[in-house]
């Protein structure tokens, strides 16, 4: 028998004693907001603590910075000349939300119909255990993993990673490594392994349109006098064209575009637009914007803008008045090519432009995160896309992300161009950050096996 099989083998043999594991960190409330309990982030990140040293972990330490929530870091060391990986997983979790739509309490993991619910159950808890059970399965099979491990559980993902990049930086010397495995993302649908290789970035900012100093009878100045909301309206419907797509011809030509390959990725994933529809909850009737056949095409590499929020006087006190001012929160989602101060910079530009009839325009809460995109032409991730095929019997899709990650980006400046392999045991039933969120037991056991086999195979390639 080889040796990958007789770590799988033993990860069989001790599947419930890592699910128990699972349960009991999910049992820890361990929300990062402010408002909640500090102590129990840091009870988490004491029994992750404890949790690493049964399962055979070295040098495990609570790592601490003034005014962060705790961090874990431990490691498995067996020989200097062998690459090392470091892994990534975080323990603390959103909160709950409203605990009546919970069918079984967030703090008390119960499975139903193979998956476990609670929070945290997927997100981020299973990372954790993903690592340590891969890990501790070479071990406990009387084997030395074939790479060193090295193993960073973060305790503040969940309120934006705010101290990561002082982390990384106050104890640099604990995360030299040759590739990163990042395990907080989610696969494209059950069953179906995926790489996540992009990921889009974010420029937001509030844009408010004054023409009076107070409202006025709409019947007494009604016409002459201009109207701030309809200005408002105006500029924001001017900067989409007909099919919903930013019609800023200086933003839209720097979207890095697709390559063949893919491109090809792309069209080999399944999708179906009334299913999409239904998973998005549209209404009867309502379309589904964008000619790309499959609509995650535009989702993950092209740039989007959502109005967040608008406000011109309210519904429970709509006078028959002409408003004084009128106000936005808008945001583009951006995609790799797109500088992001660039973006924000353009944007107000254009909107200055458009604002009609001489009105005034003020900006506020400005902000530019980067989009994010890895160079897939590094072997890790054509062993990664095979290595899945160990638990899942397919090879991994490589996917974007719509969404913004805040970890990737300090990440990828601390450690300086080693490759990262975004993995996950999410999928789209998870309901992360909501209420009755759920890990998939079955997916979550076949990222295990396949973990095992890709530390196999990477220590041939790095
Ligand atoms: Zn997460």
């Amino acid at each position: 028998m080889d040796s990958v099989q007789k770590a799988i083998n033993c990860f069989y043999k001790n599947k419930a004693i890592h699910l128990e594991d699972l349960k009991d960190l999910v049992r820890i409330p361990s929300v990062s907001f402010p408002g909640f309990n500090p102590q129990w982030v840091r009870d988490a990140a004491l029994a992750t603590a404890q949790l690493l040293e049964k399962r055979g972990f070295t040098n495990v330490a609570i790592l601490e910075l003034e005014g962060a929530h705790p961090a874990v870091f431990g490691e498995v060391q067996v020989d200097s000349k062998k690459p090392t990986l470091l892994l990534y997983a975080h323990h603390d979790v959103q909160p709950s939300g409203e605990e009546e739509k919970w069918m079984s309490s967030p703090f008390a993991p119960q499975e139903r119909q193979g998956r476990l619910y609670a929070r945290g159950s997927a997100d981020d808890k299973a990372g954790i255990i993903m690592h340590t059970a891969a890990v501790s399965s070479w071990l406990e099979s009387g084997q030395k993993p074939p790479v060193n491990i090295k193993l960073f559980v973060e305790g503040e993902e969940e309120i934006g990673s705010i101290h990561l990049a002082s982390y990384l930086q106050k104890y640099r010397s604990l995360f030299d490594a040759d590739a990163l495995i990042l395990t907080d993302t989610s696969n494209y649908d059950t069953g179906i392994p995926s790489v996540t290789t992009s990921l889009r970035g974010l420029v937001s900012l509030e844009v408010e349109i004054k023409a009076l100093d107070h409202s006025l009878h709409s019947g007494m100045w009604g016409g002459p006098i201009p109207d701030p909301a309809l200005a408002l309206s105006k500029v924001l419907g001017s900067l989409v064209d007909e099919e919903g797509r930013i019609a800023l011809d200086g933003i839209t030509k720097d979207v890095l575009a697709l390559t063949a390959e893919e491109k090809k990725d792309i069209e080999s994933l399944p999708f179906d637009r009334k299913l999409f529809a239904k998973q998005a909850s549209l209404f009867e009737g309502a379309q589904i914007l964008g000619s790309e056949k499959n609509s995650y095409e535009w989702i993950w590499r092209k740039p989007s803008l959502t109005i967040n929020a608008i406000q011109v006087s309210n519904r429970k006190d709509a006078r028959n008045i002409i408003n004084d001012k009128a106000w936005a929160k808008l945001a583009i989602r951006i995609v790799p090519g797109m500088d992001a101060h660039k973006t924000l910079r353009i944007l107000k530009d254009e909107i200055k432009k458009r604002v009609p009839w001489g009105l005034s325009v003020q900006f506020f809460h400005e902000s530019a995160s980067p989009a994010w995109i890895t160079d897939t032409k590094h072997p890790v991730f054509a062993v990664a896309k095979k290595s899945f095929i160990k638990g899942f019997g397919r090879e991994a899709f490589f996917i974007g992300c719509g969404g913004s990650i805040p970890f990737v980006e300090p990440f990828a400046t601390a450690l300086g161009g080693i490759p990262a392999l975004l993995i996950g045991v999410e999928d789209p039933y998870t309901n992360a950050h909501a209420e009755n969120e759920s890990l998939c037991l079955s997916d979550w056991e076949k990222s295990i096996v396949s973990a095992i086999d890709l530390y196999q195979e990477l220590s041939h390639v790095l």
